[in-house]
């Protein structure tokens, strides 16, 4: 047990993503790995920014890896797409604005676009190259969603995109990589701080948060960044089957506590108004995503409340 863990912030997994029996393989944790076959290696480069790859699985469908990390896939991503969008829309109820920082693969904003009432999306994305080949090789994730008219494209770093805007927002959604690489920048406190200035009155911040089982620190530092900066904050869960490990945590800041109560026949009153067309996503599940197990609402204590334990 003397064995160090490994710093998941500091480095990438070590692994080469192919090995030879032709199987992707992925360093999740400590001596805990997953394996997808490839069938068919669609796309395999690296951009100025980071290593794109797709291939395709039996299961999963087309599989969207950065620097051998699994972004996305084309048969549960909506697991993850529906719920880090329509939950803080229909919680608003009344948003005019989207911001989506990340999330070049097209998931995200197909899910916002489908919100008729938003007359603004804007989404800020370090890596067009993840753009391009997006809409070639996964174009099912993005359905046409980037020739949305309300939909304005900014490539930049979004910490940097953060700190130099002056636009402000109803929703933000952090649709961003892990914290290794370029999706480092999007966990620190100087980011929160920048971005939170971006959200208007009554706005609302939802984040990438990770899977708390193995990934804890994800959780535990934004939490404790949150709690800084807003009101109410918290996180909420949905499965994703292709992040493995449990829940996947997407955190919650905003300084309007009432978006967290709105009562069930309110939103089913506004999915209904949206008529949304939604895998994942219903009014009950948003209610539910926020009931949150122990073990991860103990990750919301400072350090040394954990200590004390
Ligand atoms: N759902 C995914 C997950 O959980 O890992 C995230 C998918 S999405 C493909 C992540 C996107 O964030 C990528 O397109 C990547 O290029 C982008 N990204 C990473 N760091 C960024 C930064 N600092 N600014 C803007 N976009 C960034």
């Amino acid at each position: 047990m003397s064995e160090k863990k490994p710093d998941f912030g500091v480095e990438p997994p070590i692994n080469e993503p192919i090995d030879i029996l032709g199987w992707w393989i992925e360093d999740l944790h400590y001596g805990y790995r997953q394996m997808l076959k490839i069938d068919k290696l669609l796309y395999d480069s690296k951009t100025d920014t980071q290593r794109l790859m797709v291939f395709e699985n039996e299961t999963f469908g087309r599989v969207l890896t950065l620097d051998n990390i699994l972004q996305t896939t084309e048969r549960d991503e909506f697991m993850y797409h529906e719920m880090l969008a329509h939950v803080p829309i229909l919680a608003h109820g009344a948003v005019h604005s989207v911001l989506i920082i990340g999330g070049g693969d097209g998931g995200m904003l197909k899910q916002v676009v489908k919100h008729k009432a938003i007359a603004r999306i804007v989404q800020v994305e370090i890596d067009p190259e993840v753009i391009e080949f997006s809409k070639k090789y996964l174009p099912m994730l993005s359905d046409g969603a980037f020739d949305d008219p309300r939909f304005e494209l900014v490539i930049s770093d979004g910490a940097k995109y953060a700190a130099e805007s002056e636009d402000r927002f109803d929703v933000i959604i952090v649709d961003s990589t892990d914290p290794v690489g370029p999706g480092k920048a999007l966990f620190t406190e100087e980011f929160y701080r920048n971005v939170s200035r971006l959200l208007a009155d009554g706005g609302v911040i939802v984040t990438q948060n990770g899977i708390p089982f193995t990934q804890a620190d994800e959780v535990v530092n934004t939490m404790a960044e949150f709690s800084k900066l807003f009101v109410d904050y918290t996180c909420y869960t949905s499965t994703v089957p292709g992040y493995a490990g449990g829940q996947m945590c997407y955190g919650w800041g905003t300084n309007d506590p009432s978006l967290r109560e709105v009562p069930l026949e309110v939103l089913e009153r506004r999915y209904a108004a949206e008529q949304l067309q939604t895998q994942y996503y219903t009014p009950e599940v948003h209610i539910a995503s926020f009931a949150l197990p122990k073990y991860i609402k103990d990750l919301f204590q400072s350090p040394e409340d954990r200590a004390l334990r």
